[in-house]
């Protein structure tokens, strides 16, 4: 009986041991095309990048922001524990890319890496919160005051200065975790299962210099974009490598194909369970492997003539007119 036990010791840790030593290996993506700083002196819509889908849109004029999730609590505190949005670390980024005023915070949906922080940068800034009734309820739970929240209508067009947003419905990537609906007023801490989906949405940000598409999770509605334009995609691809490639070659077909997009930027690939305060890695090849579906994106690309590139973090880059 003891001997069993000593065997089963044994036999977990080396398991333990396998699983951590896997957790390190990640697919090194410095090499991919990469997007530089804007230097450009005329007009521009320029974006910057905090990681998963986070961004910070602006025209020097008007400012908008894409999720802002910023907290990025650790992995053991996201299955094992409850979370909560970091204000330190809220104010830290902030102020890093000087964001002190914004007009609207959009969410891709209400999962925790997209709408945990989303009602303190609308709260910081002054900006607008707009999303799902999940979203809105996310808001009211950190006491955004309701004059600063808005429940989206799907293909309604809503104007922010020379902006002109258009949020559709579209369909989560089908990994099945926390589906549903925050239904009523979310508090922190919670479990990271508690900021349930409630709904997922393409962005559309038109302006005079052209038109962005921000798709956050690498889902799709069948023809929801079909009649739609953007000149750059920003492509949700975090899940992408744990399914087959059929699966990316119609994602591609649905969204980037469908607007004509000419520029594809990857976001979503980071591993979000690390601080930000370090440079962004992907995602442990054991988990997700971004690797092969990256390859197959920019062979998609290449084969149409067209182009992926990575935005550097907090960096202030030009996508439109696009690059
Ligand atoms: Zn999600």
């Amino acid at each position: 009986m003891r001997r069993l036990a000593a065997l089963l010791v044994v036999a977990t840790l080396v398991v333990a041991g396998w699983i951590a030593w896997r957790l390190q290996d990640r697919p090194a993506l410095d090499d991919r095309p990469r997007l530089a700083s804007s230097t450009a002196a005329g007009p521009e819509v320029a974006v910057r990048f905090l990681g998963v889908t986070s961004l910070i849109i602006d025209d020097g004029t008007t400012t908008l922001v894409v999720d802002g999730f910023v907290s990025r609590p650790p992995l053991w505190r996201t299955i094992v524990g409850r979370i909560a949005p970091d204000p330190d670390v809220v104010a830290w980024a902030l102020d890093r890319v000087g964001l002190v005023r914004a007009d609207a915070v959009f969410t891709v949906h209400s999962h925790y890496d997209h709408a945990m922080d989303a009602p303190l940068v609308a709260a910081r800034t002054g900006a607008l919160l707009v999303g799902s009734s999940s979203t809105a309820n996310i808001a009211r739970g950190l006491r955004l005051p309701e004059r600063q929240i808005r429940v989206v209508v799907p293909g309604e067009p809503m104007r922010f200065g020379a902006f002109e947003v258009v949020l559709l419905e579209s369909q989560h990537f089908p990994h099945g975790m926390a589906m549903g609906e925050v239904a009523e007023p979310l508090v922190p801490p919670a479990r990271a299962t508690a900021w349930r989906e409630g709904g997922s949405y393409s962005i559309l940000v038109r302006h005079e210099l052209g038109t962005l598409l921000v798709q956050g999770s690498a889902g799709w509605k069948d023809g929801a974009l079909a009649g739609r334009q953007a000149d750059v995609a920003l492509l949700g691809v975090a899940g992408l490598g744990t399914r087959d490639a059929s699966y990316t070659d119609r994602y591609l077909r649905e969204v980037v194909d469908a607007v004509g997009a000419a520029l594809v930027i990857p976001i979503h690939w980071d591993d979000f369970t690390r601080p930000l305060r370090e440079p962004l890695v992907a995602m442990p090849r054991l988990l997700d492997d971004v690797t092969t579906p990256l390859d197959r994106i920019t062979a998609h690309l290449t084969a149409r003539g067209k182009r992926l590139a990575f935005l550097p973090a907090f960096e202030r880059i030009r996508l439109l007119p696009p690059p």
